[in-house]
């Protein structure tokens, strides 16, 4: 048996003085992903911070944006009038991911923070360079079928797992963070990073940092969203391509447009050559199409995952076509 320490924090500021003071700590949320990384003995933790009871549950609205607590509940998000109305794409995102009992405990923070679900990372008998680096990757040469096809580095190719985080990147929200250095506000898509030679970091949080809220400016997609997610069940199973589409219509011609996708990359790919194309043009199946192949620049499959640098473009063309109401 490992043991650890386990402790409540009641205010932000404790919380970071305690995990500061801890050495090798983690915060604690939901814990529907630490605990079953402890289980497996991914993770050692030798003290855990419950955050639960700090005051960031909220979800609060002024002129400007939607302000979402980090220890807000996936399920509560989901089902936020506020979110509902102004900002679906988020909703549905979140609606499609795990079950309804996971939802009830997962928090916007943890969600985050969720480490890959590539299966040699879980299984302490494989080398994995995220887990272990150094030892290799699994992947590489292994059974790779949930893996990437964008942004790969010769050291990982997991993908982020997911579903929130890819409407809130096309939404581009803003995270806020502190630490024991003070406060920082993080861009969406700058939150989580590339493999690159250190796969072990998922993120750019710095070690101590606690995520206090996500913010999401206003805007006018909320007629024109959808988030699909393909997977091999309808329900419980992770994405192994999904969209986040989201236009601003004039008509039939897209004012804006903001398109990211799950699955396919170590974080929420943007599809930013897309979005450009896009900008100005009639909603049209030959439109969509074009966006499609243009986002496909660059990807690249490792065998297993061959059959997603087909289904990727299908289920651009079709979230878009899904947003825009042509299907
Ligand atoms: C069977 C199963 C199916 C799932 N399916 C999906 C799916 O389809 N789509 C999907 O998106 N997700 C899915 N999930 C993942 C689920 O959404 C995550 O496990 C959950 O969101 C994690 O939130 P949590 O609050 O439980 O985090 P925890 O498990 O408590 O923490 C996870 C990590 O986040 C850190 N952390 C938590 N809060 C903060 C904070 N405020 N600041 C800094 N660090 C923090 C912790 O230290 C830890 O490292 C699934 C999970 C399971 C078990
Ligand atoms: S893809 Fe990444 S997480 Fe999976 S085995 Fe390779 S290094 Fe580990």
């Amino acid at each position: 048996m490992i043991n650890f320490q386990y402790v409540r924090a009641s205010t932000v500021k404790e919380a970071i003085g305690t995990l500061a003071k801890a050495g090798d700590g983690q915060f604690i949320a939901g814990g529907t992903n630490l605990v079953d990384l402890m289980k497996r003995g991914v993770t050692a933790p030798q003290k855990l911070i419950d955050i639960n009871n700090l005051p960031l549950k909220d979800v609060k609205s002024d002129k400007t944006s939607i302000t979402i607590g980090a220890l807000a509940l996936n399920s509560d998000v989901s089902e936020n009038e506020l979110i509902i109305k102004q900002q679906p794409l988020l909703s549905m995102a979140l609606k499609s991911g795990a079950s309804p009992q996971l939802r009830n405990m997962a928090t916007v923070g943890g969600n985050m923070m969720q480490r890959t679900r590539c299966p040699y990372f879980y299984d302490t008998a494989m080398p994995c360079n995220k887990r272990k680096p150094g030892s290799g990757c699994g992947a590489i040469g292994g059974y790779n079928r949930m893996h990437a096809i964008f942004g790969t580095s010769n050291q990982c190719i997991a993908v982020h797992p997911s579903d929130m985080c890819v409407a809130l990147t096309a939404l581009e929200a803003t995270v806020t963070v502190s630490g024991p250095k003070g406060s920082r506000k993080i861009p969406f898509g700058d939150f989580h990073k590339l493999p690159g030679q250190n796969p072990e970091k998922d993120n750019i949080l710095q070690k101590g940092e606690l995520i206090e809220s996500v913010s999401i400016p206003e805007n006018d997609f909320a007629k024109n969203s959808y988030y699909l997610k393909l997977r091999d069940r309808a329900s419980y199973a992770f994405a192994l391509v999904s969209v986040a589409a989201a236009l601003s219509l004039d008509g039939q011609t897209i004012k804006a447009c903001r398109l990211a996708m799950g699955g396919v990359a170590h974080k929420p790919w943007r599809l930013s050559e897309a979005e450009k194309f896009l900008a100005g043009k009639k909603a049209s199946a030959e439109n969509f199409e074009q966006a499609a192949k243009l986002s496909m620049a660059g990807a690249k499959s490792f065998g297993y995952n061959d059959f997603k640098l087909k289904m990727a473009p299908a289920a651009i063309v079709e979230a878009l076509s899904k947003a825009s109401g042509l299907s």
